[in-house]
């Protein structure tokens, strides 16, 4: 199962991982309330999650903390990416926070996408498996590009000339930080 209710998350996860395991649930599918996110790092999060979800369902638990880290906010928005602008905040509105901030800041202004994925492959596992990985990328003075989720509109991928939600869905799955973290899990994954 997947251990999140982010079908933007959902759709990469398929796409990247093909028939390689089976159907790919997410946590509300199964009627599960994600695990409260506390810790003060991707990583503990990404382990928070993926525990609580194979404790609740029995099941191998994939999970994704994943955000962007903005150096001139000092790493924000970082671990609370998806709550940027507030507990319920939607795309457009921790985009527009995101604006809101580094107004007055000139370009180029980097920024980096993480994921960190954790793979806990039964309730009690004691070796959870763990991959991390970043995307490099700046952030633009307005939204360009209906693809992607999250802060894409913003993300500007310099080798690539354009933002990550003008790209196909392809090629950003060859690109992100998503991919990356994944493809090493997969790595150290054989049964996969
Ligand atoms: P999480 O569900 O707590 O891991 O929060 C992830 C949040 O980070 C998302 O809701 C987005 O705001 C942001 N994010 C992570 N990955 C991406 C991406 O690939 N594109 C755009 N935004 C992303």
């Amino acid at each position: 199962m997947l251990a999140s209710s982010n079908q933007g998350k959902l759709r990469e996860f398929k796409a990247l991982l093909g028939n390689r395991v089976g159907d790919l649930v997410t946590q509300d599918a199964l009627g599960i309330v994600g695990a409260d996110e506390t810790g003060m790092s991707f990583v503990e999060n990404a382990l928070l999650k993926a525990r609580y979800a194979s404790q609740q369902s029995g099941l191998a638990a994939l999970a994704d903390d994943s955000g962007l880290v903005v150096d001139a906010l000092y790493g924000a928005p970082g671990i609370y990416s998806a709550r940027y602008a507030g507990p319920d905040a939607k795309d457009e509105d921790n985009n527009a926070k995101l604006l809101r901030e580094l107004d007055g800041i000139p370009a180029p202004r980097p920024a980096y996408y993480v994921a960190v994925i954790v793979l806990v492959k039964y309730p009690q596992d004691p070796m959870p498996l763990i991959a991390q990985a970043q995307w490099h990328g700046e952030i633009l003075l307005r939204a360009r590009g209906q693809g992607g989720f999250g802060y894409d509109p913003l993300f500007y991928v310099p080798e690539a000339g354009m933002t990550a939600a003008e790209m196909s869905p392809e090629h950003k799955n060859l690109l992100s930080h998503r991919a990356k973290a994944l493809a090493q899990l997969l790595v150290a994954w054989p049964s996969a």
